[in-house]
C-alpha cells in the first residue's frame, strides 16, 4: 500500500530550455497561476542556450526567490540530459516535467494531481490532438506504433514527456546508472501505477522546434536501441533465411551439373547473391555497431550533463 497522499503536495515543475528566451516569461506566469494553491518550485534547466535565455532565467530566479530556480548547464547536452539535471535538483513530493515552449498545457495539472491522489505514481499526458504538420504527425504516429510493438517494456502509445511523477518514481529513475536516458521509456519501465490522461498539445508559442527532425530521429534511435533487441533478431532471421536460400542454390546447381549434365552460367546469380548478402552483412554490422556504441557510452561513464551554476534568488549567488 502506498502512503496516504497529501491534499496539497509540494510540486516541482521542470522544463528543459534551449533558446526559448521569448517563451520564458509567459511560461513562468502560466505555471505560477496553475500552481497557486500548492507549495511549488519551478526548475528551468538552461541547456546551453545561445539566445540570452540564461539572462532571462537569472532575472526570473532573482525576482521570484524560492519559486524559480535556474540551472545552467555548461553547454548544450540535449533535452533528455537537461531533464535529468532537473530531476536531480527537484525537491517536491511530486515532479512535473514539461516543455518550455508552452505546448504542454498547465491546465492539466489538476487532472494529474487528482489521479496522483487516487494512487497513481506516474500520470502522463496522452496527446489527444496535435497542432503539428502532417509529416510530423505521420512520423510520430508510426514511431509510437513501431516502438510499442518492438519494445521490451510496455510503452504507452502517444505518451509525451509531459507527466507527473511521484517522488519514489523520481528516486527510482535517479538511482539508475544508465546514461542513455529516454525518460518516457524509463518512466514506464519504473512500473508502479501508471495512468494516462488525454491532454491536447498546443502549438509552440514562439520560435521553431528546437529538436527538429534530426533531434527527434536521435531520440527515436535511442529509444529503440535502449528498449528493444528486435533489430538484432531481424538479422538472425535474415541470416537463417539466407542460409536456407544458399543451401537450396547448392542443391539446384549440383542437380544441373550431375543429373541434367549442364553447367550453369554462374556469374549473374553470383553477383546477385554476393551483393545481396554483402548488403545484409553490412546492415547487420551497422546494427551491432549501434548497440556497441551505446555500450561504449555506458562504459566510459561520463556524466550525463555538467552544471555550470545554479541561480536561486535571495542567496546572493
Ligand atoms: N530542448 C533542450 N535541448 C535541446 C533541444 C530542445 O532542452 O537540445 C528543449 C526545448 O527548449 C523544449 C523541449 O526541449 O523545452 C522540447 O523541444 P522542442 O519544442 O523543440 O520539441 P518538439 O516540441 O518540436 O518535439
Ligand atoms: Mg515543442
Amino acid at each position: 500500500m502506498s502512503a496516504a497522499r497529501l491534499e496539497s503536495p509540494r510540486i516541482s515543475v521542470i522544463a528543459p530550455v534551449y533558446n526559448e528566451r521569448t517563451n520564458l516569461d509567459a511560461l513562468v506566469t502560466e505555471l505560477i497561476a496553475a500552481l497557486a494553491s500548492h507549495p511549488h518550485e519551478i526548475i528551468l534547466v538552461n541547456d546551453g542556450s545561445t539566445d540570452g535565455s540564461g539572462a532571462v532565467l537569472d532575472t526570473l530566479a532573482v525576482q521570484l526567490p524560492g519559486v524559480v530556480i535556474a540551472v545552467h548547464l555548461s553547454r548544450n547536452f540535449g533535452m533528455e540530459p537537461a531533464i535529468s539535471a532537473g530531476l536531480d535538483q527537484a525537491t517536491g513530493d511530486v515532479v512535473v516535467v514539461l516543455d518550455a515552449d508552452l505546448q504542454d498545457d498547465p491546465a492539466a495539472f489538476d487532472a494529474f494531481l487528482s489521479e496522483w491522489r487516487g494512487g497513481a505514481d506516474v500520470v502522463y499526458a496522452v496527446r489527444s490532438s496535435r497542432e503539428e504538420s502532417w509529416l510530423r504527425r505521420i512520423l510520430f504516429w508510426t514511431f509510437y506504433r513501431v516502438l510499442g510493438w518492438i519494445a521490451n517494456v510496455d510503452l504507452p502509445r502517444d505518451a509525451s514527456n509531459f507527466a507527473l511523477m511521484d517522488r519514489r518514481v523520481v528516486d527510482t529513475l535517479r538511482a539508475l546508472p544508465e546514461r542513455n536516458r529516454f525518460h518516457r521509456g524509463l518512466r514506464a519501465w519504473a512500473g508502479f501505477r501508471q495512468v494516462g490522461v488525454p491532454v491536447a498539445r498546443r502549438k509552440r508559442a514562439q520560435g521553431a522546434t528546437r529538436l527538429g527532425l534530426r533531434g527527434q530521429w536521435k531520440l527515436a534511435m535511442n529509444a529503440i536501441f535502449a528498449f528493444s533487441y528486435v533489430p538484432l533478431f531481424l538479422f538472425r532471421f535474415a541470416g537463417a533465411v539466407s542460409l536456407l536460400l544458399s543451401a537450396g542454390l547448392i542443391v539446384w546447381a549440383l542437380y544441373y551439373k550431375l543429373v541434367v549434365g549442364l553447367d550453369i552460367r554462374a556469374w549473374a546469380s553470383q553477383l546477385i547473391t554476393t551483393s545481396f548478402f554483402g548488403g545484409i552483412n553490412l546492415l547487420g554490422i551497422g546494427v551491432i555497431g549501434e548497440y556497441v556504441a551505446r555500450i561504449h557510452d555506458e562504459v566510459k561513464g561520463r556524466p550525463n550533463y555538467v552544471v555550470h551554476r545554479v541561480t536561486r534568488g535571495g542567496e546572493g549567488n
